[in-house]
């Protein structure tokens, strides 16, 4: 009785062990969860990417066609893995959920205005940069405000985990004005806060703001914080991420990534 207790005690020993084997390996660095032969075996490469960001990535909403610089330029990253670029399927994704959709796996890479900064750096692989874009500020032309000076004591509506909030904070600081803000989930949730006078000023990166820019609305001439903007992929996937930063390479030296530019008019 004793001894096989003994031997059930082993067994269960033994079968935990090759278990958390398993696991380990399945999770290496080769990234063979969701690594690039996981991508292969699959047959297409899955993408998060903005719908709400004209010229960058936009859902028309009249052909529900997804387009933008950032739609090409995921295709690309398709093509060398495929030698198709429609072997690929996107997500619409925001500030805040491009991240836990890449640590769940949904996706395989980010390519979404992700602003490439030291902290984000630590969680995700970012490939080099693709586009720079500065923080602006839009305000009602009704309002007369003509710039960061004129937003003392004003709300400004900004996106949930965008790096905006801490840029104009440290701008502002800068001409002594004292701002608040206002976090919404989406961009077009805060041009209608603007629209109703519930925020001052919509602020984020220039590529974005443009996008919603209208008869009723103006830019500021201040733009601040340089964004330099990566496509983001999963830590481990080392093989995807050197894939995805050889394709923007190739797409740097032959000038079809300033052609990118140029067709969707973003310089
Ligand atoms: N590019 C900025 C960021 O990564 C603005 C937010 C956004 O991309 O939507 O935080």
């Amino acid at each position: 009785m004793k001894k096989s207790k003994i031997f059930a005690g082993i067994l269960i020993f033994i079968v935990g062990m090759a278990f958390t084997g398993c696991g380990s390996t399945s999770q290496s660095s080769s990234g063979s969860t969701s690594g690039l032969k996981a991508i292969k075996d699959r047959g297409y490469l899955n993408v998060g990417v903005k719908l709400d960001v004209p010229k960058f990535g936009y859902k028309d909403p009249k052909t529900s066609k997804i387009e933008g610089f950032e739609i090409d330029l995921s295709k690309a990253v398709a093509k060398k893995i495929f030698g198709d670029e429609n072997k690929i399927k996107f997500q619409g994704v925001t500030a805040k959920t491009r991240g836990p959709l890449l640590d769940s796996g949904q996706v395989d890479m980010i390519a979404a205005t992700f602003t490439i900064t030291d902290q984000r750096k630590k969680s995700y692989n970012f490939s080099d940069p693709y586009f720079t874009d500065h923080v602006g500020l839009m305000v009602k032309k009704s309002s007369g405000i003509k710039d960061l000076k004129g937003l003392n004591n004003k709300k400004i509506g900004v996106a949930q985990s965008a790096t905006s909030k801490d840029a104009i904070q440290k701008e502002a600081e800068k001409v002594g004005s004292k701002v608040s803000f206002l976090e919404f989930a989406g961009y077009p949730d805060i041009k209608s806060a603007l629209d109703s006078g519930r925020v001052d000023c919509f602020s984020v990166d220039k590529s974005i703001l443009s996008g919603y820019l209208d008869d009723s609305t103006v830019l500021l001439k201040e733009q601040f914080s340089p964004q330099d903007y990566g496509i983001a992929s999963k830590k481990g996937n080392d093989d995807l991420a050197k894939t995805i930063n050889e394709t923007i390479s190739e797409m740097k030296k032959s000038g079809e990534l300033n052609k990118l530019i140029d067709k969707w008019g973003i310089k």
